[in-house]
């Protein structure tokens, strides 16, 4: 198995544009294979039971049509009594006049061709004694004669005694009346009947010595031994003479030197019986039965007849068929479930078309479009059941999802709520305690240590809460007009304390702006994220510059520190959830990770943008940008 099948079965594949995620769900979609499979099986075995003659043949028959190369034997001439020949005798009822025969036998006597067939019904109730003496002293005159009578009730009989000394055998054309497609059609050249060969097999055992080698490629039907005609090219690859031309002098006898003649009727007047329906054409008069059996006797000469595939292969390659359709249009989507139908439907055609132009196979084409056309169907019902099942389960999974994600929500804004309140408490008291000037030293350290903490604590709940905000989409922006500028001082001054702490020098460049509207909480909370992330990762004794400026339409606040820096294969990351740097997590820096996460949520819901630039080693500037429009 391929890889990408492989992949497919285990659920890459767009069987809904999903992966089985679970073990439950792959072998829920195995056993619609195999159930999909299972009764393809069965259904495509009693199908096949169903007699498919007619629509192989229909089919067959259209790939004649289709492009059939031109294979004529070139020394096949054919020469018919017509109904120009006709106008010369008064009433010509049936059969050649005997008279006509035998000039046509002086000709081709001077003419000396390789082999004549003179097609005709020579009962002693069409010709007199006279005529049958007179047509045996003309055949006399040539080298190969055969006679092939074409009345089926002659079958068995011997030729009238005085045409005794000639090939006397039955000539029919076999039409498909009550077997196979029951359409009338000639598909069959007879090579024998009632142990009786036909005169197309006498004269091709006669002409070419490996005729006939191999029986076992003819097939049998009742007590005829039959192979299929190999069409030698569309009606009218072998032009037919008239014998009325011939008579006239109109031809020269060198056209048959050493040609294989075939003498027969064709008259439109009043005999239909002297036309066939071929896989060409199935109109009455359109194809001469005289042509029929050229093309007969060349599938016999050159013994290449057409074989059918016998049922059981047929059965075969109908269940490989239908099984590999059920398989791969389960895993299909809809869209690409049609082109594959097609693409199989015209491949199983032209396979067909080439084995048949080839190699000489008729194969159960019908069946096997059948079996093609029907898998694809039967796959309906399971996918409908499929796809119901898993986006049940899927229904299923996402309430309660949604469930899990409001408890998360409540759990977290109920903390958050509820340890806002104590942690500002303590703080409040730890600060209030500080301002005792008596207070021991060591006692100062502790306190100051619990107000820094409680600060921590209380910026976390902050984020926290913010982030629970964010979550459920509750952040409502509720803008003012401010200079900016000023925002930027009131954060400076809140982080004034960290800052002193690590001996950092805040240096603003602020140039005078215009008012314009914004959220002054949430940028506040964007820009002291900012400078507190400038602070926390600066070293000791270093600077930060804030600078505020207008450019255009927007309002950019940079914020730069002389850091570390932030490798270039975290800046995409450092603004996700919960993401901290790789070197700061065991660094001792306090930190949640959502700061960056809720600075460019805020900034984005502002319309705005954060950029980053940062060098390793040398420092950081982040650039908040904010669209003035609608300012005053
Ligand atoms: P944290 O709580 O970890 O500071 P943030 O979301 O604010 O979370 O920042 C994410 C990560 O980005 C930090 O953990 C740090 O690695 C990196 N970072 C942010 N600002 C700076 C800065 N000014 N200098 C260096 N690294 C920074």
């Amino acid at each position: 198995m391929g890889a990408s099948l492989k992949n497919r079965l285990l659920g890459h594949a767009r069987f809904g544009a999903h992966k089985p995620k679970d073990s439950k769900e792959l072998t829920a979609r195995v056993s619609y294979h195999l159930s999909a499979s299972l009764v393809a099986f069965v259904v495509i075995g009693l199908i096949a039971l169903v007699p498919w003659d007619g629509a192989n043949s229909y089919l067959t028959d259209m790939l004649w049509r289709v492009a059939t190369p031109k294979t004529a034997l070139p020394d096949i001439r054919l020469v018919a009594f017509d109904d120009a020949s006709a106008y010369r005798y008064t009433s010509v009822t049936e059969g050649i006049p005997a008279p006509e025969l035998v000039g046509l036998s002086d000709f081709l006597a001077r003419a000396q061709p390789r082999a004549v067939i003179f097609l005709a019904p020579f009962s002693t109730s069409r010709y007199s004694k006279t005529e049958l003496e007179s047509l045996q002293a003309a055949f006399g005159k040539l080298h190969h004669v055969y006679l092939g009578y074409t009345e089926d009730e002659m079958l068995g009989t011997a030729a009238p005694e005085p045409l005794r000394a000639f090939a006397f055998f039955p000539a029919f054309v076999s039409r498909d009346h009550q077997s196979y497609a029951a359409d009338a059609v000639s598909r069959r050249v007879m090579i024998e009947i009632d142990s009786v060969p036909s005169v197309y097999s006498v004269v091709a055992n006669d002409l070419n010595s490996a005729f006939g080698l191999n029986r076992s490629r003819y097939e049998r039907n009742g007590t005829a031994l039959q192979t299929y005609i190999r069409w030698q090219g569309p009606p009218g690859t072998y032009p037919i003479g008239s014998s009325r031309a011939i008579l006239d002098g109109d031809i020269s006898p060198d056209e048959y030197k050493d040609k294989i003649v075939l003498v027969g009727s064709l008259r439109h007047m009043n005999r239909a019986h002297d036309f066939a329906f071929t896989p060409f054409q199935g109109t009455s008069i359109a194809v001469p039965t005289l042509e029929v059996a050229a093309h007969g006797l060349v599938t016999l000469l050159r013994d290449e007849g057409i074989q059918k595939t016998p049922g059981w292969v047929d059965l075969i390659v109908a269940f490989i068929v239908g099984i590999i359709t059920v398989n791969l249009v389960l895993l299909l989507s809809p869209g690409m479930g049609i082109l594959f139908l097609l693409a199989a439907v015209s491949a199983l055609l032209v396979t067909s078309w080439l084995l048949l132009h080839t190699v000489g196979l008729w194969v159960g084409v019908s069946l096997y479009i059948f079996a093609t056309v029907f898998s694809y169907y039967l796959v309906i019902p399971f996918r409908l059941v499929y796809e119901y099942r898993r986006r049940s389960h899927y229904q299923e999974k996402s309430e309660w999802m949604m469930q899990l994600e409001q408890l998360k929500s409540h759990f977290l804004s109920l903390i958050s709520h509820d340890l806002k309140t104590p942690v500002s408490t303590i703080q409040g008291n730890a600060e209030i305690a500080m301002r005792d000037a008596q207070l021991p030293p060591h006692l100062r350290g502790v306190l100051s240590a619990i107000v820094q903490t409680t600060e921590h604590l209380s910026e976390y709940v902050e984020s926290v809460l913010d982030l629970t905000r964010v979550e459920s989409a509750q952040v409502p922006l509720q803008k003012t007009t401010r200079d900016i500028n000023s925002t930027i001082r009131e954060v400076v001054k809140e982080k004034e304390l960290i800052a002193r702490e690590k001996n950092i020098d805040v240096q603003l460049r602020l140039e005078p702006l215009f008012s314009f509207k914004y959220d002054v909480r949430l940028m506040k909370r964007v820009l002291a994220n900012l400078l507190e992330n400038a602070i926390k990762y600066c070293p000791a004794d270093s600077h930060v510059l804030l600078t505020s400026k207008e450019q255009g339409e927007f309002v950019t606040v940079t914020i730069s520190d002389d850091g570390p820096g932030i490798a270039a294969e975290e800046r995409d990351k450092i603004f996700d959830k919960f993401y901290r740097g790789s070197s700061v997590r065991d660094s001792g820096v306090k930190g949640s990770g959502l700061g960056l996460y809720l600075v460019k949520y805020f900034v984005e819901l502002h319309e705005g943008l954060v950029k980053i630039q940062s060098e390793l080693g040398k420092g950081t500037a982040f650039t908040v940008q904010l669209p003035v429009e609608g300012g005053v």
